[in-house]
C-alpha cells in the first residue's frame, strides 16, 4: 500500500451523547462509518485551460488524471474560480474569467459534489453569470456554496448527507469585485466574522460536521496573513471542524486548531499559471472521518502539467 503523510488527531468526538455516562444500551453500537472527503483548491476552466480542452476536443480534459481519485471520495469539493456563461465573448487572456458551459463536464466526470462559488471572480460574467453558474451547476447535480439566488441562501450553505453523517458547507470570499464593480452583490457571501459565526450557529442545527470554505490570502505567499488566521480560527471556535482555504495560488500551511483543521491554501488544482513553479503545485486534502469524528488527514501533492493536474507519488510534501 502506498504511503502518504498522515497525521492522526486526538479523539475529537463532535456529537457526543452527553448523558452523564448513563447509557442503557447493552448491545455494543456498530462502528461508525469511515468517510473520505477530498478537497481541492482553485479550479479555473477559462483562458488557456479552455483553449487546450478545445484543442483536445474534450471539455473534461483538465480532469483526465484526477477524475478517478476524486470520484472515489464520499464528498469531493473544489473552489470554482471561473463562472460559467453562455453569453459574451470567450476569455483568452486577462483576469476576467468565463468558462464555456461545456467545461462543466470535467467537474461531472470527476464526481465533484460541491463547489465554492464565492470568490473574487464570482462576478466576472456579471449578474447574469452568477445566476447562470448556479443554475448550470444545479442542472448537473453539483451543489454550489457561497452564492445563491438570495443573500440568505448564499449564507445558509448546503448540507450533504453521507452514510448518515450530515456535512454542512459554508463559503466566503475576501472580495467579490475583482476590481470591476463598486456595488455589492448580496448573493455572494463575503468574509464577515459576525455573520459567519451566525451562519455556523444556524448550520449546527442542520448538520453534524461543519466545513467552512475561505477564499482569501496574499497571492503567491506561502504563509497566511492575519485576516485568514483570524477568520479561520473564529470559524473553528464557532463550531466548524474544517476550514478549507484557497486563492493565494500557492500552498500555504496547515494548522491543527481547537480540535479542527485549517488548510490555509490548497493552491491551484486546475489553472494555467505556468509562469511559476509553485503555482503548478497544489494539494488535495483527504480528510478522514469515522462517523462525525475527525480522524486525520492526508496531503496529496498535485503537479499541474499543461493545465492537467495529477497526484504525485509518493507523497513528499506536507505543510503544517
Ligand atoms: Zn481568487
Amino acid at each position: 500500500m502506498r504511503r502518504r503523510n498522515f497525521l492522526a488527531l486526538g479523539g475529537v468526538w463532535f456529537d457526543t451523547d452527553c448523558g452523564g455516562g448513563r447509557t442503557k444500551d447493552i448491545v455494543p453500537p456498530s462502528p461508525p462509518p469511515a468517510l473520505r472527503l477530498l478537497f481541492g483548491g482553485d479550479v479555473m476552466l477559462s483562458r488557456h485551460v479552455g483553449r487546450i480542452a478545445r484543442q483536445k476536443q474534450d471539455p473534461s480534459w483538465p480532469f483526465r488524471e484526477l477524475a478517478g481519485t476524486l470520484k472515489d471520495a464520499d464528498i469531493a469539493f473544489v473552489n470554482l474560480e471561473s463562472p460559467f456563461s453562455d453569453k459574451g465573448r470567450r476569455t483568452e487572456k486577462g483576469m476576467v474569467f468565463k468558462a464555456d458551459p461545456e467545461m462543466i463536464s470535467g467537474l461531472v466526470d470527476a464526481g465533484i459534489d460541491v463547489v465554492s462559488t464565492s470568490n473574487n471572480h464570482a462576478r466576472d460574467c456579471g449578474s447574469y453569470g452568477v445566476t447562470f453558474t448556479l443554475e448550470w451547476l444545479a442542472k448537473h447535480g453539483i451543489l454550489a456554496v457561497g452564492t445563491g439566488a438570495t443573500g440568505e441562501i448564499a449564507h445558509a450553505g448546503v448540507v450533504l448527507e453521507r452514510k448518515g453523517v450530515r456535512f454542512g458547507f459554508l463559503a466566503y470570499t475576501y472580495d467579490q469585485l475583482n476590481g470591476n464593480y463598486t456595488d455589492h452583490d448580496p448573493r455572494i457571501a463575503v468574509m464577515d466574522l459576525d455573520r459567519m459565526k451566525q451562519n455556523v450557529q444556524s448550520m449546527k442545527t442542520r448538520s453534524d460536521v461543519i466545513v467552512v470554505s475561505m477564499h482569501a490570502g496574499t497571492e503567491y505567499r506561502r504563509t497566511p496573513h492575519k485576516g485568514q488566521v483570524e477568520f479561520a480560527r473564529a470559524a473553528i471556535n464557532a463550531g466548524a471542524r474544517l476550514v478549507v482555504g484557497h486563492h493565494p495560488h500557492v500552498i500555504q500551511t496547515v494548522e491543527e486548531y481547537g480540535g479542527g483543521l485549517i488548510f490555509y491554501s490548497l493552491g491551484n488544482l486546475v489553472f494555467d499559471q505556468s509562469h511559476r513553479r509553485d503555482t503548478q503545485r497544489g494539494l488535495l486534502a483527504e480528510v478522514i472521518f469515522n462517523g462525525a469524528r475527525l480522524d486525520g488527514y492526508y496531503l496529496l501533492p498535485v503537479d499541474i502539467k499543461l493545465t492537467v493536474p495529477r497526484v504525485l507519488e509518493p507523497a513528499t510534501e506536507a505543510s503544517g
